[in-house]
């Protein structure tokens, strides 16, 4: 029987819960034992995931739940208000739980590895006596970025809300990214400035709960971020995490939609590097015109393409176009609702991933060899599309006229990112350093190494 147990608990939301899994399972291969806690609210998600997927839950992780406060009908995507309600009722939700696991298991939890996003749960963890790990889902850039926030107010680059000063470019260190404070990630985040301030003091409040962690890890690697890493060395880089280790792609028990695999047949019988992927996250909407660019960008391009549509992708109107095009482009083209990425986007046929640059799927674009289109979206998005473009230079921006992105400009990019083999030479040139850092003699590999070994003792 297993001698450590541990709680993770990842930030209620698809692009956090699927790399502390990664990581869980990573834990499991070296006998730790492992509670994962959801939200009720995605808990049963991705059961009826699993279940529509006829997939059972595996035995090593135990996967429980406890509410985020909010009523059952109410959308999580509204950040302030889902931000105030796990600030009121997740905590004592968490000591209650952890108690209860205490008495009951007869290998009580030892550590706490909590999403930085969920920092508040480090501080119950020390409260009661347990070990504490920060994890980052995101960029090293990102965290170094939000460590910075109280540097930022004195050097009067933003207001105590939060709000930049002026829009401008900054850089926190010579080498790293070049950053618009226009693009800060609490001001992309939520409908207004009420938002923008619930969020940023929720950050602020993280940053400070963090400094009770004995480790701050994060998904991402030293060739990757170096400057990043150099900035701010209490980060320490454990990834990329992947779930294809080994080209095996495990059930990973937390996707929030069933994927759909007959995009992998479809995949298989397209020629190799010639179909573009499509996929924007978790998140991401559309209006009706922008969608409607998008399909006829695509279909003037004339290449093969998968598109993930998520069924609430246009806030849950069902435009009858989409189906119409679908129809009309198939077998050129291939819609589906959610789709495996990973397997996706391993599979020889891809060329390319037009992505909204989500920190996972750039770091599972760039694991796997893969050019970008970027169409940041919100957050922390325009940020990778820096590092994606201006740094890495495996990829280029898509433009907007008029607060759209119209078709000429998404056929003119697919042709460029195709035609010029450069992206394809340093996106492989980038895969082969970063997964190099989680095999042996990697910095990411002694990292994760280190901190199984301090866990375990
Ligand atoms: N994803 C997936 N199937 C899809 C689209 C996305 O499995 O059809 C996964 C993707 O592999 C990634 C996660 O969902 O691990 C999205 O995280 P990301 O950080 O890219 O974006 P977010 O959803 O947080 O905006």
């Amino acid at each position: 029987m297993s001698a450590t147990h541990i709680l993770v608990l990842p930030y209620p939301a698809q692009g956090h819960v699927i790399p502390l899994m990664q990581l869980s399972h990573e834990l499991v291969k070296h006998g730790i034992k492992i509670t994962f806690v959801n939200t009720d609210f995605n808990h049963k998600q991705i059961m009826k995931a699993l279940a529509a997927k006829g997939e059972e839950v595996r035995s090593e992780i135990r996967l429980t739940s406890i509410p985020d406060g909010l009523e059952d009908g109410i959308s999580r995507n509204c950040l302030e208000m889902l931000t105030e309600s796990i600030c009121q009722v997740m905590p004592k939700e968490l000591e209650m739980l952890i108690k209860e696991i205490n008495q009951s298991d007869s290998v009580k939890i030892s550590c706490v590895v909590a999403d930085v996003s969920m920092a508040w749960a480090l501080e119950v963890a020390e409260k009661m006596g347990i070990q504490r790990v920060a994890f980052w889902p995101a960029s090293a850039s990102l965290l170094a970025l939000s460590l910075s926030i109280q540097k930022l107010l004195d050097d009067g680059i933003i207001d105590t809300d939060g709000t930049p000063t002026k829009d401008q470019i900054i850089q926190l260190s010579s080498k790293m990214p070049l950053m618009r404070t226009e693009h800060f990630v609490w001001a992309q985040i939520g409908e207004d400035l009420k938002a923008q301030k619930i969020v940023f003091n929720y950050m602020r409040s993280n940053n400070k709960a963090m400094q009770v962690a004995h480790w701050v890890i994060c998904n991402s690697t030293s060739e990757l971020e170096p400057s990043a890493f150099a900035y701010a060395p209490e980060i320490l880089p454990i990834g990329p995490l992947l779930s294809s280790k080994g080209n095996h792609f495990g059930n990973l028990e937390g996707s929030f939609w069933p994927e759909d695999s007959t995009c992998l047949n479809w995949l298989d019988q397209q020629p190799d590097n010639s179909v573009i992927y499509i996929a924007f996250g978790s998140f991401t909407v559309f209006d009706l015109t922008q969608l409607q660019e998008l399909a006829l960008g695509l279909e003037l391009s004339n290449k093969p393409f998968l598109w993930v549509v998520r069924s609430d992708v246009n806030n849950g109107e069902n435009y009858a176009f989409l189906k119409a095009f679908e129809d009309r482009l198939f077998p050129r083209g291939k819609v589906v609702g959610w789709a495996p990425q990973q397997q996706v986007l391993h599979h020889p046929s891809v060329a390319c991933f037009l992505s909204h640059c989500g920190w996972n799927s750039t770091i599972e674009g760039v694991t796997n060899g893969v050019p970008f289109l970027c169409w940041p979206y919100f957050a922390d998005q325009f940020l990778n599309e820096t590092y994606i473009c201006d740094i890495w230079m495996v990829g280029l921006s898509l433009n907007r006229k008029d607060g759209i992105i119209r078709r000429q400009e998404i056929t003119y990019k697919i042709k460029q990112v195709l035609h010029d083999e450069g992206f394809k030479t340093r996106a492989l040139a980038l895969k082969e350093r970063a997964i190099n850092s989680v095999k042996e003699g990697g910095m990411s590999n002694q990292n994760f190494k280190n901190f199984v070994d301090w866990i375990r003792a």
